[in-house]
């Protein structure tokens, strides 16, 4: 038993209600279960019950042995003295919690769910669900899919916020950084980065009209130039600036030629060469396409690369910026990733229609899936109440 099971045995009834008794043998009816409590104290809050005839209103503790009352150091802590019952799976205690009310589950919850819950938490398969997962309501899953992209995004709010405050607020260096960065995922995703901090816009923007100068900075910094006359120019500009190559290595594992590192350095000096400002054309953008159009005139930059900056770092610097309507919309009209995960997801028979429900999906097996947040995933929870 693990502690976040019994809780959400608790918290869904998930145990026989009939002739509850607690461990002193007095008549018990839960009225309400409580409502969890996000902070320090007791689990949940608010519960209502009735011990024989008397009616009381507070906490609930859950615990797997009754002695985890003592270990965890509860005993004395006064946010603890509002405890009206102490669930517990396994009663290893006789009075663990002095003389608060006893609730045993261990012999009262269906074998099915626990045999469900464990067969999940052991599959070493791609989706441990995947046989339940048919049965589950597609109205739900849609729901949970297009929360999962708000809470995607929202954990890329603190990578950019975290950014501005680094760029002194400045939203035109900060995405030259996350440009770089979606340029160098999956694998140089931080060396690309690196790079494109080791070089301030300011100092680039002097170069815009010359994008071969551009390019040399940008293979030099991250120490790929390989033409003795481009590593020429190279040492000149680097005395000139100041520059020292970032430290980052950068990776050329499992990858075709047309995704090499310098292939992709190159591509970002044209991003950067071209027209005017990346961030004030998405922030003035109305519509998805314009922003498809400009990028699409980048030489060598294919359909992929163009719907993967715009996913990675056009879209989350939107969100932040407090577009977050026009974020979603782009999102849901651009066309879903194509990967190894999304096609595991398809082969499931769930299909992802755009980049919304593809970044839903990723967003779901990476933060839930893998790390077998079952009980707090809405399919989870659908398919054990079920
Ligand atoms: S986290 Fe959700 S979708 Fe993933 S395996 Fe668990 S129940 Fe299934």
């Amino acid at each position: 038993m693990r502690e976040e099971l019994l809780h959400f045995i608790w918290r869904y009834r998930h145990f026989h209600q009939q002739g509850l008794v607690t461990e002193d043998g007095r008549p018990l009816q839960i009225e309400f279960p409580g409502e969890p409590n996000t902070d320090q104290g007791p689990d949940l809050r608010k519960a209502r019950i009735r011990i024989g005839d008397v009616r009381f209103e507070g906490a609930v503790e859950l615990h797997v042995r009754a002695s985890d009352w003592l270990r965890h150091g509860h005993a004395g802590d006064p946010r603890y003295q509002e405890v009206i019952l102490h669930v517990v799976w396994d009663n290893d205690r006789d009075r663990a919690a002095g003389d608060i009310p006893v609730l045993v589950l261990a012999t009262r919850v269906s074998k099915i769910l626990l045999s469900r819950y464990e067969h999940w938490m052991r599959q070493p398969v791609f989706v441990p669900c995947e046989r339940q997962l048919p049965n589950v309501d597609a109205g739900i899953r849609g729901e949970w899919i297009r929360a999962l992209v708000l809470r995607r995004l929202q954990r890329r709010d603190a990578l950019v916020r975290e950014r501005l405050e680094q760029s002194r607020q400045d939203w035109a260096e900060t995405t030259w950084w996350m440009l770089a960065r979606s340029m160098g995922l999956p694998v140089n995703a931080a060396a690309f980065e690196a790079v494109a901090r080791s070089l301030p816009l300011r100092l680039l923007r002097r170069h815009r009209c010359y994008p071969s100068t551009v390019e040399t900075l940008l293979l030099g910094q991250a120490g790929l130039l390989a033409e003795e006359g481009a590593a020429r120019e190279y040492l000149f500009w680097q005395g000139k600036y100041g520059l020292s190559p970032v430290r980052e290595p950068v990776s050329f594992l499992r990858m075709r030629p047309g995704h090499f590192p310098a292939a992709r350095l190159s591509q970002l000096a044209g991003l950067l060469t071209s027209g005017g400002g990346w961030f004030s054309l998405i922030r003035d953008a109305g519509a998805v396409e314009t922003v498809m159009k400009a990028l699409g005139e980048i030489k060598g930059l294919g359909k992929d690369m163009q719907r993967g900056i715009l996913i990675n770092a056009f879209v989350p610097l939107l969100f932040s910026y407090g577009q977050g309507e026009k974020a979603l919309r782009w999102l849901g009209q651009l066309p879903a990733e194509r990967n190894s995960l999304l096609r595991g997801w398809a082969g499931l028979g769930v299909h992802a229609g755009n980049a919304a429900d593809s970044q839903g999906l990723l967003e779901l097996r990476k933060e839930y899936c893998d790390a077998r947040r079952c009980l707090d995933c809405a399919i989870g929870r659908a398919c054990l109440n079920g």
